[in-house]
């Protein structure tokens, strides 16, 4: 007998499935045919398992901010796990949910004074977010988001049609836990709880800085020559907006008062003239709210690509930079960047499967658009761009994907990548787990 799908189920023609269909990104809109809210891990192994017997194709989905929608699928199943969004804390250790989004772990968190280093929009899904690696403003003192996972259970498939939860540690099945911190979960099966180890955490400082467009190289330089070399317990970005919207904007969190940071500082501000400098002590849960913006929340358009910098840019990456953001075809787009090093380095680019452990800094080109016949120029400038700041980059981030890098497999894994290859021959090796871009068996 067939398996049959248990869980909240919606499908073309219900009222709720417009606003179950989409995702963050309206750019790569999805159809699927079956969307299934799984409320437990009983009702995910029955979706993979009807979804096996009936070959239809399906995606996992958490907080829907996949760049290319890689979490939906048109005419398939979407298996969507958001309702399973619970956070329990026990000691330094949190339980969570696979469908728990950043507000809702940060918010929980912060009544134990609790903090995961994790993302800044509320909206991202803690799953891909963790098993892509995991950047926010704690990684230069914590490190990644996956650094602090402990355990996960997942869902693998199981022989020809069936499926089957399993528990992955250190010590349960070693290669996948090894490969999910880093090389994506949905290569390998569906998660459907994480255990972390959680820091404690109490007040901040916080700063932000402006500046004009005029200053851009002296900002630029001033800030890559710092932010990866400054105190480990300060986590700075920096955005680079366009010439019309003139406006670069460094921000960051320090763990630690308000007069250290001024200090640490000032190399930033000294001498390149900054429009405003605004720093502040807060607790934890008033600097997470400041550094989520609601418009990263809501669906738009958009073409996001990245790369890391293992070397500083030189003058000629720099002008570059300035050129694109001078002749943008959109006054929202942007440059954005975030330093890495300090507690990110302290693990090896083999220890877990994120591979770019030795970037100074991570790089978004990110654009964002308002109406869909917009789409073409935009996406020609990130591709552009991209390619032209190929010679000072090195790779991209897997949690950034775009389907205009031809070499994914070295630019996502590194070295990494045939030893990922390995653990998906081990529990995926009828690649189960497909999508583009996705790791093949071997
Ligand atoms: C506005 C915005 C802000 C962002 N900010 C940050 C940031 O600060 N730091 C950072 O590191 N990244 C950031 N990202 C990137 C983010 O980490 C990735 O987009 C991530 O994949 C999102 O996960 P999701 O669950 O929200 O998305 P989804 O689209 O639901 O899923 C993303 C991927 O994870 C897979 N997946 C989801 N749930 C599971 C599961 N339970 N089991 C197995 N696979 C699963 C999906 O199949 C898909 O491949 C940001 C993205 C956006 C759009």
């Amino acid at each position: 007998m067939e398996t049959e799908l248990t869980g909240r189920i919606v499908t073309p023609g219900d009222p709720g499935y417009e606003e179950a269909r989409t995702n963050l990104n309206l750019f790569h809109a999805k159809y699927p045919d079956i969307i299934v809210f799984c409320q437990n891990e009983q009702d995910v192994i029955n979706a993979l398992t009807y979804a096996r017997e009936r070959e239809i194709p399906f995606r996992i989905r958490g907080g829907r901010h996949s760049y290319l929608n890689l979490s939906s699928i048109d005419q398939g199943m979407v298996i969507d796990l958001s309702d399973i969004n619970h956070v329990k804390v026990e000691g330094d250790m949190a339980e969570v949910g696979p469908g728990a989004d950043l507000e809702r772990v940060y918010k929980k968190l912060w009544k134990h004074r609790l903090a995961l280093p994790a993302g800044t929009e509320f909206s991202v899904g803690v799953t891909g977010l963790t098993t892509g690696g995991g950047i926010g403003y704690l990684s230069r003192v914590f490190g990644l988001t996956c650094d602090l996972l402990k355990s996960v259970r997942i869902v693998l498939a199981d022989g020809k049609t069936g499926a089957k939860a399993v528990a992955a540690d250190r010590k349960n099945h070693p290669g996948l836990f090894w490969a999910i911190r880093g090389g994506g979960a949905a290569n390998f099966g569906i998660i459907t709880s994480l255990k972390f180890k959680v820091k404690p955490i109490g007040e901040v400082s916080i700063f932000t800085v402006d500046w004009d467009f005029d200053h851009f190289e002296d900002v630029y330089q001033t800030w890559q020559t710092w932010a990866p070399f400054t105190d480990e317990k300060l986590t700075s970005s920096i955005e680079l907006k366009t010439k019309k919207q003139d406006t670069l904007t460094a921000e960051g969190q320090y763990i630690g008062p308000k007069e250290e940071l001024i200090k640490l500082i000032q190399p930033l501000i000294k001498q390149t003239d900054p429009r405003s400098v605004k720093v502040a002590e807060v607790p934890f849960n008033r600097a997470f709210k400041y550094f989520n913006y609601p418009a990263g929340n809501e669906p738009a358009y958009f073409k996001r690509s990245g790369s890391f910098v293992h070397q500083l840019i030189p003058p000629r990456g720099i002008a570059i930079m300035k050129k694109f953001l001078e002749n943008s075809p959109n006054d929202d787009n942007v440059i954005w960047q975030q330093a890495l090093a300090g507690a990110v380095q302290e693990k090896s680019p083999s220890e877990t499967a994120f591979f770019h452990r030795k970037a100074l800094i991570a790089q978004e080109y990110n654009s964002t658009w308002k109406h869909e016949h917009l789409a073409r120029r935009n996406v020609i400038w990130v591709e552009a761009l991209r390619k032209q700041m190929a010679p000072y980059t090195q790779g991209d981030y897997v949690n950034w994907p775009d389907l205009s890098i031809h070499d994914w497999p070295t630019s996502y894994y590194g070295d990494n990548f045939e030893r990922l290859r390995e653990v998906k021959t081990e529990v995926d090796p009828y690649n189960v787990f497909h999508f583009p871009q996705s790791i093949p068996p071997l």
